[in-house]
């Protein structure tokens, strides 16, 4: 794949290219495009972009009376879209129109300020995200329009419900059954030798996932901060993408079925010198070889948390995951090997340097990458400096504790609701302030706000259910 703007031109040469895709992510972290012809692409286009974007109608963006935006190719992000012959596509950065330097509120840019800003502080950070998702054969939605109410119907080749009559997966026993019960491996084979083949992915591993039918996992090697956010974008495009073709629906939503486990997308995170040595291990600590700057880094995480979680869990539907009883985090502690703890130290190796770094299980994927892996960063930074403990690790099943028993080791809850995040966010924000103006904080919550808000407003099908007859 290109690295120069000289190499990505020959690149679009050698491969016929006629038509190349812009792509970018809005605040929220939705990924949008435009195509424009390949004949547009000189050397200067990769130093005066093109003027192609209206920026009135990007969430999150700009107001009507300034609205005209550049987007500046990345030359390392061009690669061919398969599933489109004669097209290829480049990740962009968003400015200003009229010469003003580049667009704040655009989520690749905070990435890329907070890669800086450890950069300034002598580390280098890594994130390894893996991606969970569902794969359905159709969605029967009943769309909320303001007159009727919401209702929807999954059906899923692996599925009991849809009575396919086949092999099927009993209740929450989705976790790597092999073909012919796992129905969805051909699917998740296209996409991973698609991120191979074409997009420069290294690919860890694949597997079907815990829920009852069409949960997926696709794991891949970790990178930095910014190069990792483009991949989340990236393997969601893929895969949602391999899934059309095949006439079905990938979704990243975290919780789309009732009483089934929700889709996460949990981060390894470590931090290192420039000079290559992983901050985080201590072979002499008995526990979980995890040094002191590794402590501090889980006090600034779990700290901070109840805030992230805004950014890292940021729609209502998030919530509706981050119940006890899914192996989703609920609880605002950490621990070697606990599936109830917001924050995990993987301990499958002993002696590792290489290996050693924390989970932390919150995310899901569908916050924005760029935001979300900005914001761990500066909540660990910001445990570093202020040298925060995290506190005793708890094994035990946090789930089955008694509400005495969490209240004498004084475990903190992670948010119940959006909103409940948003207020947290408005009111702990210092750490993030190194990067998130108060424009970029703002325009987010608002953004957020409002999803909230429109959500409350609908009368729930269930609640039909539950007082019709009140
Ligand atoms: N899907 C679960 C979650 O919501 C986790 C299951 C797992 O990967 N162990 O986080
Ligand atoms: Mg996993
Ligand atoms: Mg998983
Ligand atoms: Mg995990």
């Amino acid at each position: 794949l290109p690295k120069t703007p000289e190499e990505a031109l020959k690149f679009l040469k050698d491969n016929n290219i006629k038509w190349v895709d812009l792509q970018f992510t809005d605040l929220p972290g939705r990924l949008h495009h435009i195509t424009i012809p390949a004949y547009e692409f000189t050397e200067d286009s990769f130093k005066t972009g093109f003027g192609k974007l209206d920026g009135s109608s990007i969430k999150g963006f700009t107001m009507i009376y300034e609205s005209d935006m550049v987007l500046m190719p990345v030359p390392q992000t061009m690669t061919l879209i398969p599933w489109n012959q004669g097209v290829a596509r480049v990740i962009t950065q968003v400015f200003w129109g009229g010469g003003k330097g580049r667009f704040e509120r655009d989520p690749r840019h905070i990435a890329e300020e907070a890669e800086k800003k450890q950069s300034e502080e002598g580390y280098v950070s890594y994130f390894g995200p893996e991606l969970e998702f569902f794969i359905f054969d159709k969605i029967d939605l009943d769309v909320a329009t303001p007159q009727s109410g919401t209702g929807y119907k999954i059906y899923a080749r692996e599925a009991p419900w849809s009575k396919n009559g086949g092999f099927l997966i009993r209740y929450k026993e989705g976790y790597y059954p092999a073909p012919p019960v796992d129905q969805l491996m051909d699917i998740r084979l296209e996409a991973i030798n698609t991120l191979v083949d074409y997009f420069g992915f290294t690919i860890e591993a694949t597997h079907h996932e815990v829920a009852t039918a069409g949960q997926g996992e696709i794991d891949f090697r970790y990178s930095t901060l910014v190069d990792t956010a483009d991949k989340v974008q990236t393997l969601k495009y893929v895969v949602k993408n391999v899934a059309a073709k095949h006439g079905m629906i990938a979704t990243f939503m975290p919780k789309p079925m009732f009483g089934d486990n929700g889709t996460g997308m949990h981060t390894h995170f470590s931090l290192w010198t420039k000079d290559g040595k992983n901050l985080m291990y201590d072979p002499n600590d008995e526990y979980a070889e995890l040094s002191q700057i590794g402590r501090y880094i889980v006090g600034g995480i779990l700290e901070h948390g109840r805030a992230l979680s805004a950014i890292v869990s940021p729609t209502t539907n998030s919530y509706r995951r981050l119940i006890p009883g899914y192996e989703a985090p609920v609880y605002l502690v950490w621990s070697k090997s606990n599936r109830s703890a917001a924050i995990r130290i993987p301990s499958y190796y002993r002696g590792m340097e290489k290996a050693k770094r924390l989970e932390y299980r919150p995310p899901d994927p569908s916050c924005n990458p760029y935001l979300a892996f900005a914001a761990i960063l500066m909540a660990a930074l910001d445990g570093i400096k202020k040298k925060i403990d995290p506190g005793d690790p708890v094994d035990e099943n946090v789930y089955h504790m008694s509400e005495e028993r969490k209240k004498q080791l004084k475990i903190r809850e992670m948010p119940r609701s959006l909103d409940e995040a948003l207020d947290e966010l408005e009111s702990d924000n210092e750490f993030l302030k190194p990067v998130f103006s108060s424009s970029i904080l703002n325009t987010y919550i608002d953004l957020k706000r409002d999803e909230a808000k429109t959500m409350q407003q609908y009368p729930h099908p269930m609640e039909l259910y539950y007082y019709l007859d009140a």
